[in-house]
Parts: structure tokens; C-alpha cells; sequence
């Protein structure tokens, strides 16, 4: 058993945990689900209807997370679960070319406009790995510039100061990546042009691209300051690199057309992945049509996948987007506003320091009164009371991200009983941060 006091009430879910720790690392299949950050023992969820998921000790939870962003129009939607259960009926998988893969490319092509071509891959992590390759292969040159706190999957060259799970886990770097694969890596702060500035002019030639979330969820929300994506692109245009936008994250759930649509940067290469799967393993990665075409089989920068475009995946992500209207949106962000209001208030009440940030319908909050604008900034924040937050949400029905470093995630089914729940469970929460100490 777990040695912190919030695990007693959910039995089954910690057998589970156990046998899942005797046959697999720590006991889950990615690290920020093992709650190593809050403590306690991981709710096993069964079950996911509408805003809400259930454990498996029957117990349920209005749900903040969504799979992490995937699930903006909420668990078990029928026209989803409907197109999967058609695609199912009439196979698994072919590893041939579907007609599926080609009308989500379509619709991620129409919505997103920088997008000219796009490859179907299986996980973000796929989708931003083979993007540095291609931009070092069209540039012909190593260096890879990233800030510090984005996340952009667990891709060896992109692991240093990572965010989220990294942060989380305290791990400045891993084992397992050498010094080479991390060597053509600059790692700069985060929202600090200068910086940027100064590093190509330390590498004259030799930066292949600089790749950053287009909004980062990954240390929090921190959003970019006004002008420091065209700041990037500009940097990049003058240098001769390619600027690369991770949209995995922000990608078709900030916006239509994610956070290009709300910014307007122009990208040379985007990455996609969570919304677009709708539940399923799918990513993407596209852009310009001059760099895509350097991708085999039509150029020579190789690039593959076995279960790519799956119709299973690519039915569920189709069916997601179209779903997807101006009207959904709409609603996602009232929903995540209300929610951002009642959080505010509630800590505010209770006295508790604290800086709510949002990008468009993402936001999450930092335990702190300054303003969050690098990973720097995002550390300084006192996480113990993110801890005593958490665990009074959870013993009240709520499910947050288990990591003060994570976004919150909304759905356009969070109706007004799941958000009450919320405005129900938050006083005590709030009681909790406020009285919470430092370890
Ligand atoms: N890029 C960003 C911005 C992400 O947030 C994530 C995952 O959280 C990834 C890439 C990696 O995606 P995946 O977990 O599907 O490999």
C-alpha cells in the first residue's frame, strides 16, 4: 500500500496498481499517470461517459484531464463510438492505402493552411522525431534549437528540459540518451528571443530548425509573449532554418485550426496529435509542400510506420474533426472559462497566491502571484499545495492532472451538473491549498 492516507477508499484500484507494478515499470505505461508527483494511488479508470469517468471502484469523477487534450467532445461520444464500431466491422487494419487516411489528411489540409501535405503516424512523439528529420535532411544540416519546459514526446534529442513528465520526475536529462544524440540539441529559455538571436549567431549554418509547442501545456500554460512566434519564424527565415510549430497539444483543439489559428504564425513544418485521433493512436506532421516532398517514398529522408493511417484511428480522428464546428469551440471555451472563474474564486477566497493562465480553452493554474513566462518561472511555484488541491478534488469527484506542470483539459460535455460538481468540490480544495505546508 501506498504510505500517504488518500488511498484507503479505493481498494481495487490499488490491487491493480500492485499487480500492475510486478509486471511493468513502476506500473503504468507513462510515467505522470504513476502520481509519483501527488502521491497516492492511481485511480484505474473503466469507464468514460460525457464529462465523467469511472474507477474501478465504482467511484466517479468529472474528468480535467480528457486523455490528456484528445477528448474534447467527451468520453463515449455516440457519433464517434459509431464511425469506430463501422470502421471495426470491416477490418482492423490493412497496411494498405485507405480512403480513411486520405480524407483525414484532407481535413486536417483544409483547416490548417500552412499544411500543403501531411503523413499519418501513430503518437505525437512519432509525429515531431521524424519532423526534426526531415527538416535536417531538407537543411542539411544537425543543430536543433528547443526551449526550455516544452515537451515534445520522449524523442532523444528533445528530452533535455522537458517539462511536464520530466519536471515532474526531476530528471535534468535521461540515462539512455548519449551525448551525441543530445549534443545537437541548444536548449534555450523559454519566450526569450535574445536568446534565440544569440544562438544562431554562435552557429552561423548549422541550425536545421527550431521546433517549440506553438503554446506550451507542458510546464503549465504558459502561452508565448505577442511576437515571440513571429519573432521565431523571423529568426528562422533569416538563418535559413525551418521553423517547426508543435501543435500536438494545441492542434485542432485551441482553435479550428488550432493555434495558427489564433496567431497566424505561418509554420514551415506543424506537428499533430491528441485531437486528432479522437481517442485513438493518431498523429500527424506536415507543411510546406517543398519540404514534404523530400519524405520517401517520395524523396529521400525515410519515414514509415506499420499501423500509420489505421482505419480504426483514422475514423475516430475524422469523425472528432467534423464534429469540430465553430459552435463546438464556442462552447469548449465557456465551459473552460466558467470553470477558470470558479477555480480563481475559490482560491482567491481562501487567500491562496496563485496565477491562472490560459491559452484559448487549455489553462492551468500555478501556485504563485507572478506571472509564469519560462520553465524558471514554472518551478518557483510552491507545488505542495498543488498537492493538497489535488487530493481534496479527487476524494470530492474531481480528476485533475496528477502534476502542477500539466495543462487542465475541458470537453464540450462538461454540462452544467459536471460543472457544479466542480463548484461544489473547490471550497474545500481551495481550505486545503491554503492550509497545505511545505514537506
Ligand atoms: N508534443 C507535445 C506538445 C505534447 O504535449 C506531447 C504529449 O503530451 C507530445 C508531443 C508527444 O505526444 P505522444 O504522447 O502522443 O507521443
Amino acid at each position: 500500500m501506498s504510505e500517504l492516507p488518500y488511498s484507503y477508499d479505493v481498494p481495487v484500484s490499488q490491487e491493480l496498481f500492485d499487480r500492475a507494478a510486478a509486471v511493468t515499470p513502476g506500473g503504468v505505461n507513462s510515467p505522470v499517470r504513476a502520481f509519483r508527483a501527488v502521491g497516492g494511488t492511481p485511480r484505474f479508470m473503466v469507464s468514460g461517459k460525457g464529462p465523467y469517468l469511472t474507477d474501478a471502484d465504482g467511484r466517479e469523477y468529472v474528468d480535467l484531464v480528457c486523455s490528456w487534450g484528445p477528448m474534447i467532445l467527451g468520453h463515449s461520444h455516440p457519433e464517434v463510438i459509431a464511425a469506430v464500431q463501422e470502421a471495426v466491422a470491416r477490418g482492423t487494419s490493412f497496411g494498405t492505402p485507405g480512403e480513411g487516411e486520405v480524407a483525414l489528411a484532407e481535413e486536417i489540409v483544409a483547416r490548417v493552411e500552412p499544411v500543403e501535405q501531411v503523413r499519418l503516424v501513430s503518437s505525437g512523439t512519432e509525429a515531431t522525431m521524424s519532423a526534426i528529420r526531415l527538416a535536417r535532411g531538407f537543411t542539411r544540416r544537425t543543430k536543433v534549437i528547443k526551449f526550455a519546459g516544452c515537451y515534445h514526446g520522449h524523442v532523444d534529442s528533445l528530452l533535455a528540459a522537458a517539462g511536464s513528465g520530466v519536471a515532474t520526475f526531476a530528471l535534468p536529462d535521461t540515462p539512455g540518451v548519449t551525448g551525441a544524440q543530445a549534443g545537437d540539441t541548444i536548449v534555450l529559455p523559454y519566450n526569450d528571443l535574445e536568446a534565440v538571436q544569440e544562438a544562431f549567431h554562435r552557429h552561423p549554418g548549422e541550425i536545421a530548425c527550431v521546433i517549440t509547442e506553438a503554446s506550451p501545456g507542458n510546464m503549465g500554460v504558459v502561452p508565448p509573449l505577442p511576437g515571440f512566434n513571429q519573432g521565431l519564424k523571423d529568426a528562422c527565415r533569416a538563418n535559413g532554418a525551418l521553423y517547426i510549430s508543435d501543435e500536438v497539444m494545441t492542434g485542432f483543439r485551441t482553435s479550428r485550426a488550432g493555434w495558427y489559428g489564433i496567431d497566424g504564425v505561418r509554420p514551415d513544418l506543424m506537428t499533430f496529435g491528441k485531437v486528432m485521433g479522437g481517442g485513438f493512436p493518431a498523429a500527424a506532421f506536415g507543411g510546406r509542400a517543398d519540404v514534404m516532398a523530400h519524405l520517401a517514398p517520395a524523396g529521400p529522408v525515410y519515414q514509415a510506420g506499420t499501423l500509420s493511417g489505421n482505419p480504426v484511428a483514422t475514423a475516430a480522428g475524422l469523425a472528432q474533426l467534423r464534429l469540430l464546428d465553430d459552435a463546438a469551440y464556442d462552447k469548449v471555451n465557456a465551459v473552460s472559462e466558467q470553470i477558470q472563474t470558479l477555480v480563481s474564486g475559490a482560491l482567491t477566497k481562501e487567500g491562496v497566491a496563485h496565477t491562472l493562465q490560459s491559452a484559448s480553452n487549455m489553462f492551468s493554474v500555478f501556485f504563485t502571484d507572478r506571472p509564469v513566462r519560462t520553465y524558471e518561472d514554472a518551478k518557483a511555484q510552491e507545488s505542495f499545495r498543488f498537492t493538497a488541491f489535488f487530493h481534496s478534488l479527487l476524494a470530492n469527484g474531481v480528476y485533475l492532472p496528477p502534476s502542477s506542470f500539466e495543462s487542465w483539459f475541458v470537453s464540450t460535455a462538461h454540462d452544467d451538473r459536471a460543472i457544479q460538481r466542480i463548484a461544489d468540490a473547490l471550497p474545500a480544495a481551495a481550505r486545503a491549498a491554503a492550509e497545505a505546508t511545505a514537506a
